[in-house]
């Protein structure tokens, strides 16, 4: 969790971005208006490279594109592997949601890059900030991975595969949601969370995820349990497990574990798998 002064670029660049399709597409539905600033941001990107191409600048060029198929080297790219998972000693359950083509290795995020946040409000509880603040932070521990919180989004959580555009992979987005808006939240599910991978190569990453959480729920744990904000945050770091690639274990010393315990933090298993999902490959743009 931190801020720069790019990623508040990035962050004014979108909501600008989405200010300006909202004119134009008001009253659409909100995938509708995704679908038409994709189309519309390729078009700009095709324009932009045509210009630096005039202005013999190809060498900036050659060295932010990314691998076939994928947006651009992102500008807060590192060398490196942005942190460091701690060794972990414990053993326990857990399991990958995703593994390697042929291979026992996860599916992971970049770990050079921080994973960039943007999060829904429409029906979030209180103190939902410092929750999810609170499990970013339990997760980026945990993994050695970095999240940068850019601010909000009034868009709907879906999973149906449209990962970003040229410019760069869409922020992974945590919406405080209902089983309303998400059928996957009715009967007796707190949230939902995975990742979108894609590969290079033979070697996939996760690139972009979501997160639902039901916050009617959620307030309700908020209003009855004196421990209500741990457990909250418990069901936001699962589905934050989840996102980073972590699978349901049956083993209740989990947090993993499926069905909801009085467990708060993660167990022995979930702290040795997010190491390993923290321990990924990085992007060779
Ligand atoms: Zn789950």
């Amino acid at each position: 969790m931190r801020e720069n002064p790019l990623v508040e670029l990035r962050r004014r660049r979108r909501i600008r971005r989405m200010l300006r399709t909202m004119e134009r597409l008001d009253r659409k539905p909100v995938r509708a208006r995704r679908v038409r600033s994709t189309s519309r941001l390729r078009a700009v990107s095709a324009v932009v490279v045509l210009v630096a191409g005039l202005g013999a600048m190809g060498f900036r060029l050659t060295h932010t594109s990314g691998p076939p198929g994928w947006p651009q080297r992102p500008a807060d790219a590192s060398d490196s592997p942005l942190g460091q998972p701690p060794d972990v000693t414990t053993t326990g359950s857990f399991e990958f949601i995703q593994t390697q083509p042929g291979s026992d290795d996860p599916v992971t995020y970049d770990p050079c890059v921080p994973i960039h946040v943007v999060v829904n409000h429409r029906q979030d509880v209180p103190h939902a900030d410092r929750i999810l603040g609170s499990a970013l932070e339990e997760v980026s521990q945990a993994t050695g991975l970095q999240f940068v919180v850019d601010g909000e989004s009034d868009e709907s959580p879906t999973w149906d595969g449209d990962a970003g555009t040229a410019d760069g992979w869409n922020p992974v987005l945590v919406a405080w949601s209902d089983p309303d808006e998400v059928v996957d939240l009715k009967g007796n599910v707190a949230g939902v969370g995975g990742s979108t991978s894609r590969a290079v190569g033979r070697h996939q990453w996760f690139v972009t995820g979501t997160v639902a959480l039901d916050g009617p729920r959620a307030r309700r744990i908020l209003a009855r349990d004196p421990d209500g904000e741990a457990m909250v945050r418990a069901i936001v770091m699962h589905e934050l497990g989840h996102l980073v690639g972590l699978a349901h274990v049956d083993d209740e010393r989990e947090l993993m574990q499926p069905h909801g315990s009085r467990m708060t933090t993660w167990g022995p298993g979930d702290r040795a798998g997010l190491a390993a999902l923290g321990s990924g490959d990085c992007v060779d743009y």
